[in-house]
């Protein structure tokens, strides 16, 4: 692989401490693989002496994933950022995992085809990070999750051997599903070296709206009552005035920040059908108590409402130095209570809490905004914390629909997986992993 791949210098070292989750972590090594040979040899190397190993994409995970919590060497992927082959015939394409998803879109696209998974993250995280975290985006509430587009995975096992699951055909079920084993395993049980992805006919419209409540438990019931109702836009996101606030403090593009609540709503498809869409929108919101509503007129003005949400994560340090993110979801029709629960919340702890994400498929990013080293604080957000999951397990929620366990949930994982169930997952590590080399302390930290 030679030197220049390699290396030990703390100035490169730090590079690849950290993640979106602003904990750090010093590996005792990086490494820039070109391909799935030289990943094999490492890996070897490692099952035979005995080191971690841990699979880094673009760092923008939000659980601790990608971090050497108990060193090791990072593995980062972004020499494997070819995009293969765009097979249009078939409605596949083949990709190396180090490739930014925000560009696999405009490839695709390019070509008429569309690629539905959206992270917020696009213009940075890469495809190997959202196979081994599932995941999701704003256009799940109508297109599913990466998962719902992997056809087939090429493999590195922590004892070097290099495997292909899945197919390259638009079904096949011919033993084990591996791939979607794969897929949302967080870089616990194999490196993935080439994905085979499903691709869709690019819609042929896109319309957006935003419809501004005066409560935020209103919008929370506009947003089941649509669901109820049985339209499907492609993205509802929701956000609360703390988020729409921050957004508008970076944009600056006239948001209405003295609003309780928003929703970012986007339909596609025919031109004709996206016109019936947006309107049966627009009725559903106004008699739901929406205050507002405003069809953008322009791609521009999509463009400037999707930065304006995109922003949020970041521009929230603006409140604290400290975050708390969880991501939560509930079922749709639950919204409401969920929204409830959580300003009851706020008013027992007296925190800053900033609610936003994709309510259109029940999932909320809940952050507590703080200063961890004061101790009163924290310990009032892990109450909090402790009192949101249990209340979205009694709803029938899950504590994570896209961000994953990593190390920052660990600790709660056996809130919602019993323990037969999680039994079964640590045989399954021990089968894929015996040594217990790839990504340690993730998911299981008791392993
Ligand atoms: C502002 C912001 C917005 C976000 N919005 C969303 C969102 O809307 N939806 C969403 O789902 N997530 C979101 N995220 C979280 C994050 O971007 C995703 O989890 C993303 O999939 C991580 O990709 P990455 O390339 O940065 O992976 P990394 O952070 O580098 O790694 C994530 C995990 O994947 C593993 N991994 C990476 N590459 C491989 C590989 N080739 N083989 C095996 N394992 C591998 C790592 O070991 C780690 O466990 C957001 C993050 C930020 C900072």
């Amino acid at each position: 692989m030679g030197k220049s791949s390699c290396s030990r210098k703390k100035e490169d070292l730090v590079c690849y401490a950290y993640d979106a989750t602003a904990r750090t972590y010093l590996p005792d090594a990086v490494v820039f693989p070109g391909n799935t040979e030289e990943i094999s040899a490492i890996l070897n190397l490692a099952d035979s002496e005995g080191f971690f190993v841990i699979p880094r994409g673009s760092g923008s995970g939000m659980t601790g994933g990608s971090l050497a919590v108990s060193g090791g060497v990072i593995l980062v992927m972004a020499r494997f950022n070819r995009i293969l082959e765009i097979d249009k015939g078939n409605l596949i394409a083949h990709v190396e995992p180090g490739v930014v998803t925000g560009h696999f879109h405009r490839a695709v696209e390019r070509v008429g085809l569309f690629y539905p998974p959206d992270p917020s993250s696009s213009e940075f995280s890469s495809l190997g990070g959202n196979m081994a975290e599932c995941a999701g985006g704003p256009r799940a509430v109508k297109y599913g999750v990466t998962r719902d587009y992997v056809l087939g995975l090429e493999a590195v096992l922590s004892t070097g051997e290099i495997i292909h699951t899945g197919v390259q055909t638009s079904k096949g079920v011919v033993g084990y599903d591996l791939t979607r084993l794969l897929i949302g395993s967080e870089g616990t049980l194999g490196i993935i070296t080439k994905i085979t992805l499903r691709l869709l006919p690019l819609p042929e419209d896109v319309k957006a709206m935003t419809a501004v409540f005066d409560k935020l438990d209103t919008a929370a019931e506009a947003v089941s009552e649509v669901i109820r109702r049985g339209i499907i836009p492609r993205t509802i996101e929701f956000m609360d005035n703390a988020s729409i606030r921050c957004a508008e403090s970076r944009l600056k593009i006239g948001l209405p920040v003295e609003a309780e609540a928003l929703l970012l709503i986007e339909v596609d498809g025919k031109l004709q059908e996206t016109e019936t869409l947006i309107n049966q929108l627009k009725t559903v919101c106004i008699s739901s108590g929406a205050t507002g509503i405003k069809i953008a007129e322009s791609k521009e003005e999509i463009e400037n409402l999707w930065k304006a949400r995109k922003a949020i994560s970041p521009a929230l340090f603006q409140y604290a130095p400290d975050k708390i993110n969880e991501d939560i979801v509930v079922p749709r029709s639950k919204i409401p209570d969920m929204v409830r629960k959580i300003n009851s919340l706020k008013e027992e702890t007296g925190l800053t809490m900033v609610s936003f994400g994709h309510a259109g498929d029940g999932n909320i990013h809940f952050n507590i905004m703080l200063d961890k080293k004061n101790k009163t604080e924290l310990k009032k957000a892990e109450y909090a914390i402790d009192v949101l999951f249990d209340y979205t397990l009694e709803l029938g929620g899950t504590i994570s629909g896209e961000h994953g366990v990593g190390i920052t949930k660990a600790a709660y994982i056996e809130k919602e997986i019993g323990s037969v169930e999680l039994n079964l997952m640590k045989k399954i590590k021990k089968v894929f992993d015996p040594k217990g080399i790839l990504n340690p302390g993730k998911i299981f930290p008791t392993l």
